[in-house]
C-alpha cells in the first residue's frame, strides 16, 4: 500500500535503494556461509592429515573380486586400482553395473543438443554409458564378458527398495517410462522394476562367481541409489552366507564399501585419498590400498572414456584419481535382548548406527534434526527404537523413519513400514508409541507389526531415517541392518 501511494519515480528510487542494499546482503550473506563451510571443510581436513588408515589386504591369484556399481563410472572412480591392481595379481574380476544411468537428463539434453528429450534418448544414452563402461574396464585389462549390466532403473532404486518390493507394484522410471528392463543385453531381459527383482539378481551374480571380496557403494553416500545398491548388496551377501551350498566360499568371504558423494567430499587439496573427516571416527573401519603410479595412471586413463560424464562433471571425477584407494567395512548388528526388567535403561541400548554431524550448514544450523545415532534393544513384545539427535528435537522438524523386515525366507512387505514423527502429534500408526525427552525420540514397536506373514518374526529389519525442515532435507542416516 506504502508503494501504491509513491509516484513512479519515486517508487522507481526506492526499489532501487532497497536492491542496492538487499542483494549486496544476500551476496555476502551467501558468500559468508560459503567461506564457512569450506573453511571448516579445510580445517577438519587439515586437522586429519595425520591420520594414517591400515593397510588394505593386498590382491593376490586368489582373490575374485565382486564390484557392484549403482552406474556405468562408479567402478572406475572408487574400484579401478583394485580392479586393476587384482587382474595384474592373476586374480579374478567381475563388474556388476545394477542402473545404466539412463536418468541424467541434462547430459542426455547435452548429447541430444535439443532441450525436449524423449524416452527412447534415454534408453539410447544407457546404450553409449555402457560402451563407455566397457572401453574403461577394458582399459584396465577385464575382459568384456567380465561385466554385467542389470539394467535396473537410474534415480529409481531407493524407491524400490522403499516401496516397490512386488513385481505387481513396479516403479516407472520417469525418464524412460519402463517398468521393466528395456536392454536385451540385460542378464534377465525385461526383469520387473521392483525389490524382489534386483535382490534375486544381485543373489544369482554372488552364487554364480563365488567371490572372496565384495565391493559396493557405503549406505551413507549421499545418493539414493549408491545407499540402496548397499543395501540389496548387504542382504543379498547375507542370505547366500546362509545357504548351506555356499558354505565352501561364501563364509570367508568380506564386503567393503567405497564412497563417491559425501557433501564436498573429496577435498581438493591432498593427493592421498582419506574418509570425510566427519565419518573417520564413527561406525566404519576405514583401510586403504596405496595403488603404484603406473595403477594411478591406469586409473586417469580409464576414466577418460567416460567422456558423457567428464563433460558434466569432470573435475568431482578427477578427484577420485589419487594415489591410494580406501575402502570401509561395517560390523554386523544384532538386537540386544532384554534379560531382565531390572536393567538399567541406557545399558539396554546396542548401536545400530553412528551418524556424522555439523557436517553442512544445514545441518549446523537445526541440531534438532541433526542425526546422532540410531539404538535398539528387543523384549518378547516390543523392539525399542531410540534416535539421537544432536541438540533438543524441535518442533519444526519433521522426522521420518522407515523399516523394512525381511523373515528367514526372505519375505517382505510390498511397502516399507514408514513412521512421520513430529514433536508435537501422536503417532497414527496403531499401537507404536513415542516418547520424546530432551535429543531423543523413543517408540515401541509391537513385534506383530513388523510381521512378514502372519505369525513369523523378522530376521532381519533394515531401518533408515531422514529429518525435514519443511520440504527441506535436513540430514538422512542410509539403510543398515538389525538381525533378530
Ligand atoms: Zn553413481
Amino acid at each position: 500500500m506504502f508503494f501504491a501511494r509513491l509516484s513512479s519515480p519515486k517508487r522507481f528510487l526506492l526499489w532501487s535503494s532497497v536492491t542496492a542494499v538487499a542483494l549486496p546482503c544476500v551476496y555476502v550473506g551467501n558468500a559468508s556461509a560459503r567461506y564457512y563451510y569450506h573453511h571448516n571443510a579445510l580445517y577438519r581436513n587439515q586437522a586429519q592429515s595425520h591420520l594414517v588408515l591400515p593397510k588394505f589386504t593386498t590382491p593376490t591369484s586368489q582373490t575374485r573380486l565382486l564390484v557392484f556399481a549403482p552406474h556405468c563410472d562408479d567402478d572406475i572412480l572408487g574400484c579401478a586400482g583394485i580392479i586393476r591392481e587384482t587382474l595384474q595379481a592373476g586374480g579374478f574380476v567381475r563388474v556388476v553395473t545394477i542402473t545404466n544411468g539412463d536418468g541424467f537428463r541434462t547430459a542426455v539434453q547435452q548429447q541430444e543438443k535439443r532441450f525436449r528429450v524423449e524416452p527412447k534418448d534415454f534408453v539410447r544414452f544407457a546404450e553409449q554409458r555402457q560402451q563407455e563402461s566397457i572401453a574403461a574396464l577394458e582399459n584396465l585389462g577385464l575382459e568384456k564378458k567380465n561385466i554385467a549390466f542389470l539394467g535396473y532403473p537410474d534415480r529409481g532404486l531407493l524407491a524400490i527398495w522403499n516401496d516397490h518390493w512386488s513385481p505387481k507394484q513396479p516403479f516407472t522410471s520417469r525418464y524412460t517410462r519402463c517398468t521393466q528392463c528395456p536392454y536385451p543385453n540385460a542378464p534377465r531381459p525385461s526383469a520387473v522394476y521392483c525389490g524382489e527383482s534386483i535382490l534375486e539378481d544381485v543373489e544369482a551374480q554372488l552364487e554364480a562367481f563365488r567371490p572372496t571380496q565384495v565391493m559396493v557403494t557405503h549406505p551413507s553416500d549421499d545418493h539414493g541409489d549408491h545407499a540402496a545398491a548397499a543395501a540389496f548388496v548387504q542382504k543379498a551377501f547375507r542370505r547366500v552366507q546362509q545357504e548351506t551350498r555356499n558354505r565352501d566360499w561364501a563364509a570367508t568371504a568380506n564386503l567393503s564399501f567405497y564412497l563417491i558423494h559425501r557433501g564436498e567430499w573429496p577435498p581438493k587439496n591432498s593427493t592421498t585419498l582419506l574418509p570425510p573427516p566427519e565419518m573417520a571416527p564413527l561406525d566404519t573401519e576405514w583401510r586403504s590400498l596405496v595403488l603404484s603410479p603406473a595403477e594411478t595412471t591406469k586409473k586417469r586413463t580409464s576414466l577418460a572414456f567416460h567422456s558423457t560424464q567428464l563433460a558434466m562433471s569432470g573435475g568431482f571425477l578427477t578427484s577420485f584419481v589419487r594415489s591410494n584407494e580406501i575402502f570401509g567395512e561395517l560390523k554386523p548388528f544384532t538386537v540386544p535382548v532384554e534379560e531382565s526388567v531390572q536393567t538399567r535403561p541406557d545399558q539396554k541400548f546396542g548401536t545400530v548406527l553412528l551418524s556424522p554431524i555439523s557436517d553442512n550448514l544445514i545441518r549446523s544450523l537445526q541440531g534438532g534434526g541433526d542425526i546422532k545415532a540410531i539404538s535398539a534393544y528387543r523384549d518378547a513384545k516390543q523392539l525399542h527404537l531410540k534416535l539421537e539427535m544432536r541438540q533438543s528435537i524441535a518442533r519444526q522438524i519433521r522426522y521420518v523413519v522407515r523399516l523394512r523386515a525381511f523373515d528367514s525366507k526372505d519375505h517382505t512387505t510390498p511397502r516399507s513400514i514408514t513412521l512421520f514423527l513430529n514433536a508435537v502429534s501422536a503417532l497414527k500408526a496403531s499401537g507404536i508409541s513415542k516418547r520424546i525427552q530432551g535429543n531423543t525420540i523413543e517408540l515401541d514397536i509391537p513385534l506383530s507389526r513388523l510381521e512378514t506373514r502372519t505369525g513369523t518374526l523378522p530376521q532381519t529389519i533394515a531401518i533408515s531415517a531422514d529429518t525435514y525442515l519443511a520440504s527441506l532435507e535436513i540430514d538422512k542416516t542410509g539403510i543398515r541392518f538389525m538381525d533378530f
